[in-house]
C-alpha cells in the first residue's frame, strides 16, 4: 500500500497533511501520533469513508483513492473502527455474516454463516451469536468489531486502539492474536498508543503530529526520536 502526498482538510484544518509512506507485504507498520495527529483521518480515507483533498493512494498498483468503502472492502482493505460501529438492530451473527457477503470472497448463505461462526469461535464469542450488539461488554463489542473486520477476509487489516482498554490478560491475547493474523499472510496498520504493543508487534512505525509524518523507522528508532518525544511529552522532556 503507497500513500503520496496525502492531503484532507476540514475547512482551515489541515487533518493530514502531505503524508507519504509504504507498507509492505506481511508487514504490522505502526501508525503513532498524540490526539488530533490525523490517524484516525488517514485510515478513514484508506477505507474510503473520506476522500483526500490530494495525494494518491495505491494498492498493488492500483488507484484505489476515491473509492467507496464497500469497493475498498471487496478489494480486501477492512478496518476495525476505535468507536465501535456494530450494525444496530442484528445480532453479532449477523453483524459478522455483513463482513462475509460485503468482504473481499463475497461469500454467500450457508458459506458465509459458517464462515461467520468460525470467526466467532476463534474470538470466544461463540456463546454470544444471538445477542443483540448493545447488550455485549465492551471487550465483547472490540471482539466483535475485529470479527467482522476478519470476516471480510481481508489482505490489509487497519486496526484502530483495538487493543485500548483491555486487561492485561486481554492485553497479552490481543497481541498474540494480532502476531497469528500477521503469520496468516495479513498485512496490518495499527493505531496504537500501547506502547508495549507497538515495540513487541510492529515491524516499523510511522509518526504524525499536526497532521505530518514527523518520523518513520523500527520502534525503538521512532521512540528515542526527539521530536517524537516532543510531540508526546513536551520540550522539557525532550
Ligand atoms: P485521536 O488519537 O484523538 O483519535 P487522531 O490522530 O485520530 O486523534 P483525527 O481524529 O484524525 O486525529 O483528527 C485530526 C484533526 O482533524 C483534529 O484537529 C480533528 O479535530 C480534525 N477533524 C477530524 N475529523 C474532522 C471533521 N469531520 N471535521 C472537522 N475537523 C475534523
Amino acid at each position: 500500500l503507497r500513500i503520496e502526498g496525502l492531503t484532507r482538510r476540514f475547512g482551515g484544518v489541515v487533518a493530514v497533511d502531505n503524508v507519504d509512506f509504504e507498507v509492505r507485504r506481511g508487514e504490522i507498520l505502526g501508525l503513532m501520533g498524540a490526539n488530533g495527529a490525523g490517524k484516525t483521518t488517514l485510515f478513514g480515507l484508506i477505507a474510503g469513508n473520506l476522500r483526500p483533498s490530494a495525494g494518491a493512494i495505491t494498492c498493488e498498483d492500483r488507484r484505489i483513492d476515491g473509492l467507496r468503502p464497500d469497493q475498498i472492502s471487496r478489494l480486501g482493505i477492512a478496518r476495525a473502527f476505535q468507536i465501535v460501529r456494530p450494525f444496530p438492530g442484528l445480532s453479532v451473527l449477523e453483524n459478522v455474516i455483513a463482513g462475509a457477503v460485503f468482504g473481499h470472497r463475497k461469500r454467500w448463505g450457508r458459506d458465509a454463516e459458517n464462515h461467520a461462526r468460525a470467526i466467532l469461535q476463534r474470538l470466544g464469542l461463540e456463546t454470544a451469536l444471538n445477542v443483540q450488539t448493545a447488550n455485549l461488554t465492551y471487550v465483547d463489542q472490540k471482539r466483535l468489531e475485529l470479527a467482522r473486520a476478519l470476516a471480510s477476509e481481508p489482505e490489509v487489516l487497519l486496526l484502530d486502539e483495538w487493543l485500548a482498554g483491555l486487561n492485561p490478560t486481554e492485553l497479552d491475547d490481543g497481541i498474540a492474536l494480532i502476531r497469528d493474523l500477521r503469520t496468516e499472510g495479513c498485512t496490518i496498520i495499527l493505531v496504537e498508543h500501547v506502547m508495549d504493543a507497538i515495540r513487541s508487534l510492529c515491524d516499523r512505525c510511522v509518526v504524525m503530529n499536526g497532521g505530518r509524518k514527523i518520523a518513520e523507522g523500527t520502534p525503538d528508532d521512532v521512540l528515542s526520536d526527539r521530536d517524537v518525544v516532543r510531540a508526546y511529552l513536551g520540550d522539557d522532556v525532550a
